[in-house]
Protein backbone atom coordinates (compact mmCIF):
# COMPACT_ATOMS: atom_id res chain seq x y z
CA UNK A 1 0.00 0.00 0.00
CA UNK A 2 1.39 3.41 -0.78
CA UNK A 3 1.60 6.13 1.74
CA UNK A 4 -0.29 9.29 0.60
CA UNK A 5 -1.55 12.49 1.91
CA UNK A 6 -5.23 12.31 0.92
CA UNK A 7 -5.60 15.90 0.70
CA UNK A 8 -3.14 16.06 -1.75
CA UNK A 9 -4.23 13.16 -3.87
CA UNK A 10 -7.93 14.56 -3.97
CA UNK A 11 -6.11 17.58 -5.43
CA UNK A 12 -4.35 15.92 -7.89
CA UNK A 13 -7.03 13.50 -9.00
CA UNK A 14 -10.00 16.33 -8.74
CA UNK A 15 -6.88 18.23 -11.70
CA UNK A 16 -6.46 15.49 -13.58
CA UNK A 17 -10.37 14.92 -13.88
CA UNK A 18 -10.69 18.20 -14.98
CA UNK A 19 -7.42 18.19 -17.63
CA UNK A 20 -9.36 15.08 -19.26
CA UNK A 21 -12.42 16.12 -18.80
CA UNK A 22 -12.87 15.57 -23.02
CA UNK A 23 -10.91 12.05 -23.34
CA UNK A 24 -13.53 9.88 -21.65
CA UNK A 25 -11.07 6.69 -21.90
CA UNK A 26 -8.59 9.19 -20.05
CA UNK A 27 -11.87 9.94 -17.41
CA UNK A 28 -12.55 6.23 -16.65
CA UNK A 29 -9.03 5.36 -16.05
CA UNK A 30 -8.60 8.27 -13.67
CA UNK A 31 -11.56 6.78 -11.95
CA UNK A 32 -9.93 3.39 -11.67
CA UNK A 33 -6.70 5.02 -10.68
CA UNK A 34 -8.01 6.58 -8.02
CA UNK A 35 -10.70 4.15 -6.50
CA UNK A 36 -7.06 1.64 -7.06
CA UNK A 37 -4.95 3.86 -4.86
CA UNK A 38 -7.42 3.84 -2.09
CA UNK A 39 -8.08 0.25 -2.14
CA UNK A 40 -5.75 -1.94 -4.12
CA UNK A 41 -3.05 -3.02 -1.18
CA UNK A 42 -0.57 -4.48 -4.47
CA UNK A 43 0.81 -0.89 -5.06
CA UNK A 44 3.74 0.18 -4.71
CA UNK A 45 6.68 2.72 -6.25
CA UNK A 46 9.04 1.38 -8.26
CA UNK A 47 12.51 1.03 -5.95
CA UNK A 48 14.59 0.91 -9.39
CA UNK A 49 13.41 3.89 -11.22
CA UNK A 50 10.20 6.09 -11.40
CA UNK A 51 6.38 4.80 -12.19
CA UNK A 52 4.31 2.34 -10.09
CA UNK A 53 4.56 -1.74 -9.52
CA UNK A 54 0.70 -2.52 -9.85
CA UNK A 55 -0.41 -5.76 -8.76
CA UNK A 56 -3.61 -6.23 -10.45
CA UNK A 57 -7.02 -7.90 -9.52
CA UNK A 58 -6.51 -10.05 -12.66
CA UNK A 59 -3.60 -11.40 -11.12
CA UNK A 60 -0.82 -9.87 -13.60
CA UNK A 61 1.68 -7.84 -12.30
CA UNK A 62 2.31 -4.04 -14.63
CA UNK A 63 5.09 -1.75 -14.52
CA UNK A 64 3.93 1.84 -15.21
CA UNK A 65 4.95 4.63 -15.89
CA UNK A 66 5.07 7.28 -19.00
CA UNK A 67 4.49 3.52 -20.84
CA UNK A 68 2.59 0.13 -19.32
CA UNK A 69 3.68 -3.49 -19.47
CA UNK A 70 -0.30 -3.88 -20.23
CA UNK A 71 -2.35 -5.11 -23.08
CA UNK A 72 -4.36 -1.72 -23.30
CA UNK A 73 -1.13 0.10 -23.52
CA UNK A 74 -0.04 -2.16 -26.66
CA UNK A 75 -2.91 -1.52 -28.37
CA UNK A 76 -2.16 2.25 -28.16
CA UNK A 77 -5.12 2.57 -25.57
CA UNK A 78 -5.33 4.74 -21.82
CA UNK A 79 -4.54 2.21 -18.54
CA UNK A 80 -5.42 3.35 -15.14
CA UNK A 81 -1.66 1.65 -14.45
CA UNK A 82 -0.26 4.95 -16.60
CA UNK A 83 -3.30 7.29 -14.61
CA UNK A 84 -1.96 5.56 -11.48
CA UNK A 85 1.57 6.22 -11.88
CA UNK A 86 1.03 10.55 -13.41
CA UNK A 87 -1.26 10.95 -10.46
CA UNK A 88 1.31 9.43 -7.71
CA UNK A 89 4.10 11.26 -9.44
CA UNK A 90 1.80 14.37 -9.40
CA UNK A 91 1.08 13.54 -5.75
CA UNK A 92 4.79 13.27 -4.68
CA UNK A 93 6.45 16.38 -6.30
CA UNK A 94 3.33 18.54 -4.40
CA UNK A 95 3.98 16.80 -1.11
CA UNK A 96 7.71 17.86 -1.97
CA UNK A 97 7.06 21.35 -2.23
CA UNK A 98 4.19 21.67 0.42
CA UNK A 99 7.17 20.12 2.93
CA UNK A 100 10.13 22.60 1.29
CA UNK A 101 8.93 25.75 3.13
CA UNK A 102 9.16 23.26 6.13
CA UNK A 103 12.69 22.30 5.71
CA UNK A 104 13.29 26.45 4.70
CA UNK A 105 12.52 27.22 8.72
CA UNK A 106 14.47 24.50 9.78
CA UNK A 107 17.66 25.64 7.92
CA UNK A 108 16.78 29.46 9.00
CA UNK A 109 16.34 28.26 13.11
CA UNK A 110 19.58 26.42 12.73
CA UNK A 111 21.61 29.72 11.34
CA UNK A 112 20.16 31.67 14.25
CA UNK A 113 20.78 28.86 16.66
CA UNK A 114 24.29 29.19 15.56
CA UNK A 115 24.51 32.69 15.54
CA UNK A 116 22.85 32.69 19.36
CA UNK A 117 26.22 30.92 20.09
CA UNK A 118 28.46 33.37 18.68
CA UNK A 119 26.92 36.17 20.37
CA UNK A 120 26.30 34.62 23.46
CA UNK A 121 30.25 33.80 23.00
CA UNK A 122 31.01 37.70 22.60
CA UNK A 123 28.79 38.37 25.63
CA UNK A 124 30.70 36.43 27.50
CA UNK A 125 34.16 38.39 26.63
CA UNK A 126 32.33 41.66 27.11
CA UNK A 127 31.23 40.52 30.67
CA UNK A 128 34.85 39.34 31.29
CA UNK A 129 36.15 42.91 29.89
CA UNK A 130 33.55 44.73 32.09
CA UNK A 131 34.59 42.53 35.19
CA UNK A 132 38.25 43.98 34.95
CA UNK A 133 37.38 47.40 33.55
CA UNK A 134 34.71 48.57 36.69
CA UNK A 135 37.38 47.79 39.73
CA UNK A 136 39.32 50.50 38.15
CA UNK A 137 36.62 52.32 37.74
CA UNK A 138 35.39 52.19 40.73
CA UNK A 139 38.99 52.97 42.39
CA UNK A 140 38.97 56.17 40.17
CA UNK A 141 35.48 56.84 41.53
CA UNK A 142 36.11 56.81 44.60
CA UNK A 143 39.63 58.78 44.23
CA UNK A 144 37.63 61.86 42.40
CA UNK A 145 35.04 61.08 45.57
CA UNK A 146 37.88 61.67 48.15
CA UNK A 147 39.48 64.70 46.47
CA UNK A 148 35.83 66.65 46.08
CA UNK A 149 35.19 65.91 49.48
CA UNK A 150 38.85 67.48 50.15
CA UNK A 151 38.16 70.76 48.29
CA UNK A 152 35.41 71.29 49.90
CA UNK A 153 35.98 70.36 53.33
ZN1 LIG B 1 -1.38 -0.32 -18.23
Amino acid sequence: MLSLNCTILAQVVETACKDAARHGRWLVAIGRAAYELECNPYVERNPNGHGLIIGSSSGECYAANGECTCVAFRHGQPCYHRAMARIVRLHDEALERQQQPAQLARDIKAIFAAMDERESASEDRLIRQLETAVPSLADRLAKAQREMAELFA
